[in-house]
């Protein structure tokens, strides 16, 4: 058993749109202190998270690194004068806002930034269900739609980041995107804000046989059979509050089967049901993702 002092602390925040989930874990990946702080304005919440970080160094739980799993878009180009900055986001006040140095210089420790989805697609593909896998895609369907994906362990970034949220697909016949950006994207259809848009009530409270979950189910199948054609993904884990409904899962994985048309030969023994799968971490995938940033370091 190792003492208090011997044990590796590492801090990790998700930062996301409506909450800062802040945590300290240790080297077994459990968690040992953990609290969750409004969003509001960087000033107030970079505040509040300062405050709780600089309290778990007090309780003994130093740490030099922390794992960012932030909301996006960022600047992840590490030659960028930018670099570790919320570039553009529709989320008030915190566009340009450099949280890795405001976070580095606070909390005089390494800060490792990448988006929320990229670090969960990480810790799904270390600890969850898409281990083994060369080529993984994390999506989360919440309040918004955004994905992450990791080749041979590595998250990509390339130009920017992936945005795969936000690709184009024909809107079922009737429906309309609510997108501000884009006519018919991913999350102007399926995330659960734009549910409640289009069907005039909160997506929670639509009942398991509305026409709703259907057209959710056909939009999202034919998401996977992009994803699927685009990457040639082992796995695709959809994640995200909506993806709770019990039952929608199978349902994309028929309309995904139904929009691919036989089109594509799997390997023997690998069936859709095989590809499209739940996250393994459950409600942990955001901190583990943090947790994994920390370990990811090239
Ligand atoms: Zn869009």
């Amino acid at each position: 058993m190792k003492t208090l002092e011997k044990m590796q602390y590492v801090a990790v925040i998700e930062a996301g749109g409506t909450k800062f989930n802040c945590a300290i874990i240790d080297e077994n990946k459990e968690i040992i202190a953990q609290t969750r702080i409004d969003t509001t304005i960087p000033d107030e919440t970079l505040a509040q998270v300062i405050v709780f970080f600089n309290k778990q160094k007090q309780a003994g739980y130093n740490f030099n690194i922390l794992g960012l799993a932030c909301f996006g878009p960022l600047d992840l180009h590490k030659n960028s004068a930018h670099y570790g900055s919320i570039t553009s986001t529709p989320k008030a006040g915190w566009s340009n806002t450099p949280i890795v140095s405001l976070l580095k210089e606070a909390l005089k420790c390494d800060v490792v930034i990448d988006t929320d989805v990229n670090a969960a697609a990480i810790a799904e593909n270390k600890w969850g269900n898409a281990q083994g896998a060369d080529v993984a895609i994390y999506i989360t369907i919440g309040t918004g739609v955004g994905g992450g994906v990791v080749i041979n362990g590595k998250p990509l970034h390339g130009l920017i980041h992936p945005e795969i949220g936000h690709i184009l697909i024909n809107a079922p016949k009737g429906i309309q995107g609510v997108c501000p950006f884009h006519e018919n994207c991913v999350e102007g259809l399926a995330s659960g804000r734009s549910m409640s848009k289009i069907w005039n009530q909160p997506a929670e409270t639509l009942s398991d046989d509305h026409l709703a979950w259907d057209i959710q189910a056909q939009v999202l199948g034919t998401f996977c059979h992009n994803l699927l054609l685009s990457f040639s993904p082992q796995k695709i884990i959809l994640g995200g509050g909506v993806m709770n409904k019990p039952g929608l899962i199978d349902k994309v994985i028929t309309y995904t089967e139904h929009s691919l048309s036989e089109y594509l030969t799997l390997p023997d023994n690998v069936k859709l049901k095989d590809i499209i799968a739940s996250p393994g971490l459950g409600q942990h995938s955001g901190l583990l993702g943090a947790y994994a940033l920390t370990l990811n370091i090239s």
